[in-house]
């Protein structure tokens, strides 16, 4: 079983991002700039941004955290992103997810210019995504297409099976491995709460992708000798030993189903940093396309 190192694939792309960002200043250019605005002080939301800008430091990249308070109306969060949108010295920005309930987030993914859409939520950067044309992919899905890639994992022909279909992971997902790309050409089976006998599909799948945030969901016994697995799930248990307070578990019973697979990804240091990663590669695809 090969382990799918997330950490260290992330640290060698920032490695490779590092090098672009200082041609270009030696060219006499800017720095790309990543702007990430959060509303209130949910505990991940805020670990998820703070590494996000400590990425942004790695890479050389300039970033702007703005921090609103969780009293915040729509119309003053959709104000500001006008704001960015307009702001010539801000390549790329994020809206950090979820948002307060009083907020729809829909509004607020539809307010973001296509242009600094880093995240790759907007029906746009979606639109191009499907259509395969240059644009942004989103963060999740994008991170474990590059991760796939660097690790040579065929792909082509083989039979995919997605668990999750959220906007934001699991439908992009099984996209983008169907597209005719070198990591793709899958024949892709997106599964979703209301699938029936979900352990038959998952047993015939070369490659299984889970992102439904149910902790351990994935057990050995829906798994097939050899295959590849690629655990999204992020979730906070309580955990007393620990200084934190919790500890995280994926979406995968790491324990029964390593022992089967040929590669998987590790939770924490899996699919979680390679998000990281694209989130720089898409900033800097910002200024590309500028
Ligand atoms: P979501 O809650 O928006 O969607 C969950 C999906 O799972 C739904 O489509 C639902 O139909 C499906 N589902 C629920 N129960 C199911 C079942 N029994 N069988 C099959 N499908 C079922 O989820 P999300 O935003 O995609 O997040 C999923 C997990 O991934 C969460 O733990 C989240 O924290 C994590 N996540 C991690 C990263 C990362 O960077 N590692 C990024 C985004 C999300």
């Amino acid at each position: 079983m090969i382990l799918l190192d997330g950490k260290q694939t992330a640290s060698d792309i920032k490695d490779e991002i590092a090098v672009k960002v200082k041609e270009l200043k030696a060219a006499g250019k800017k720095a790309p700039h990543l702007a990430a605005v959060i509303v209130g002080d949910n505990g991940a939301s805020i670990t998820y941004v703070n590494a996000k800008v400590k990425a942004c430091e790695k890479v050389g990249f300039d970033s702007t955290l703005i921090k609103l308070p969780e009293t915040i109306t729509e119309e003053e969060l959709l104000s500001k992103i006008e704001e960015l949108n307009n702001d010539d010295n801000i390549d790329g920005f994020i809206v950090q997810l979820p948002l307060p309930k009083h907020i729809d987030e829909l509004k607020v993914t539809l307010a973001i210019s296509p242009l600094k859409d880093v995240d790759g939520f907007h029906p746009e950067s979606l639109g191009r995504m499907v259509l395969d044309l240059p644009g942004f992919l989103p963060a999740t899905p994008y991170g474990i297409v590059q991760l796939l890639d660097r690790y040579n994992i065929e792909t082509s022909g083989k039979d995919c099976v997605v668990i999750g279909r959220s906007h934001i992971v699991g439908s992009p997902m099984s996209i983008l491995m169907a597209r005719n790309n070198k990591v793709g050409n899958c024949t892709v089976t997106l599964t979703h709460s209301r699938t029936q006998n979900l352990a038959d599909i998952t047993r015939r799948a070369d490659i299984i992708i889970v992102a439904l945030g149910k902790p351990e969901f994935l057990t050995g016994d829906m798994v097939k000798d050899g295959a590849v697995v690629v655990d999204v799930g992020i979730t906070r248990v309580a955990d007393e030993t620990k200084k934190s307070g919790f500890r995280l578990l994926g979406d995968v019973d790491f324990a029964s189903v390593s022992p089967k697979c040929s590669h998987i990804t590790p939770v924490p240091g899996g699919v979680g940093p390679m998000t990281i990663a694209s989130l720089m590669m898409n900033t800097l695809q910002a200024i590309e396309m500028k």
